[in-house]
């Protein structure tokens, strides 16, 4: 694609970046065809070429976004199946993450939307404010149809999102747990923001499974949200403040007795941690200390599948669909590594038809995008039930919570099932799965 940015606009290295990354796009649209929006829209600006005019568009010009513009992207579920389609290796995550910090600099969203989205910025990264506002919404989740009524869709489907019931608060980890026997390897694993308050149990799993197999594993003191979410929403001076403190926090342990890899259990997490170095990469006195740290990140399967793991001791024999988030899929590339690992402990594992399209989760985008997002989350299930699976295995929080809203099968972490087949406890919602079912036969 042909550009016109001047020279003094590309003496900006975030303009010369995404001159780049225009010029390697040749228009051939092969990526509208599996992008979830075109597919269910049919609307060339609700695709990524489309969308990547709409950006060069505001870019080249220096224009400010406009409403339909910003309607366009914020449709945009960054659920990257376009980069995993395009022939041309076309980077579109640092351009439409370049595009929206652009449309939160010049656009002014009407007054609910930036309070909403404010709100959201707030609440989620903060794991105290979080749960409050969880069981706030338990307990006025009745208000969920009005609130649909009087157009306020995304409050509704907040209310409908939170779990019925939440887990309970999570004791306080020790902030180094030892590895079972010799220790073959030193990791750092993010705790992270809403994921350790909505499912504790997959940081737990990771632990014990790690700790079998003589990993000893760090809590970093001072680590939390990675801002993805934040950086989602175009929030880049959050973002990049929540990414320094966590790089801070890991820092100190690679310089102190080091850490052999950083682990993430929720992937749309770990995609963004594995993007640190490139967010950072103009900010002299964390460049290279973000590179560091993004070289280390791995997803938990991912890291999982170097290790020799244990053969397993339970035979769950249970029929798996493997959910591939894509977050993992088409952000970090880890592809095979869940299901095969799956495999290795006994289960049997399903592919999902229309395995590359997101469920509709996608960090906020299910409350700010909520008939999209419904949408998506339908064609996903009715996906899933034709393998006829016992449980659901998805490896990022967000899709966990999202595809549970919307089925009565137990949808858990990939982590939580190898932790089962190799000594540990049975992952609790398929266990409140199993005791809904025997109250339900006994009551016949
Ligand atoms: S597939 Fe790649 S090169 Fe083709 S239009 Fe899409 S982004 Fe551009
Ligand atoms: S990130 Fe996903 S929703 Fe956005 S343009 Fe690419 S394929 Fe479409």
């Amino acid at each position: 694609m042909q550009t016109s940015f001047s020279l003094t606009q590309l003496a900006d290295p975030r303009t010369a970046e995404a001159d780049k990354i225009l010029r390697a796009c040749v228009h051939c649209g092969f990526c509208t065809a599996t992008c979830p929006t075109y597919v269910l829209l049919g609307d060339e600006l609700d695709s990524p070429r489309g969308r990547i005019y709409l950006i060069k568009d505001m870019l080249e010009n220096e224009r400010a976004a406009t409403a339909d513009v910003v309607k366009h992207i914020d449709r945009c579920l960054s659920c990257l199946a376009c980069m995993t389609t395009c022939p041309s290796g076309v980077h579109y995550m640092h351009l439409v993450d370049h595009g929206r910090a652009h449309i939160e600099k010049t656009y002014r969203r009407p007054l609910l939307d930036r309070a909403l989205r404010a709100m959201l910025a707030k609440v989620i990264p903060s794991r105290p404010l979080f749960r409050v506002a969880l069981s706030a919404a338990n307990a006025v989740r009745w208000c969920a149809p009005l609130l649909e009524r009087i157009g306020l869709k995304p409050l509704a489907a907040m209310l409908r999102l939170a779990p019925a019931r939440l887990p309970p608060r999570r004791k306080d980890r020790p902030r180094v747990v030892p590895p079972h026997g010799q220790r073959r390897a030193r990791v750092a694993l993010l705790s992270g923001c809403a994921g350790d308050v909505l499912t504790p149990e997959i940081n737990e799993a990771a632990i014990r499974v790690l700790t079998r197999h003589g990993v000893e594993v760090v809590l970093a003191k001072g680590e939390g949200c990675c801002g993805s979410l934040v950086h989602h929403m175009g929030r880049e001076r959050e973002a990049l403040a929540q990414a320094r403190a966590n790089i801070d926090a890991w820092l100190l342990e690679i310089e102190g007795e080091g850490l052999d890899a950083i682990l993430v259990t929720a992937s749309g997490c770990g995609t963004t941690v594995k993007d640190y170095g490139f967010m950072l990469r103009t900010e002299a006195a964390y460049a290279g200390k973000a590179a560091r740290v993004s070289g280390l990140a791995r997803d938990i399967c991912e890291y999982l599948a170097t290790l020799e793991l244990d053969a397993p001791v339970a035979h769950p024999g249970a029929v798996v669909a493997y959910h591939a988030a894509c977050s993992l899929q088409h952000g970090q590339k880890v592809i095979r590594a869940p299901a095969e690992l799956l495999v290795q402990a006994g289960f049997a594992v399903r592919d999902v038809p229309e395995g590359h399209l997101c469920c509709g989760s996608a960090g906020t985008y299910n409350m700010l995008q909520p008939q999209l997002a419904g949408r998506l989350r339908d064609r996903k299930i009715a996906n899933i039930t034709k393998v006829a699976p016992d449980v659901i295995a998805a490896g990022n929080v967000g899709c966990i919570t999202q595809i549970a809203a919307g089925t009565a099968i137990p949808v858990v972490h990939p982590v939580e099932l190898i932790d089962w087949a190799t000594g540990g406890p049975a992952p609790p919602a398929l266990q409140r799965a199993r005791d809904h079912l025997r109250a339900a036969s006994s009551d016949d």
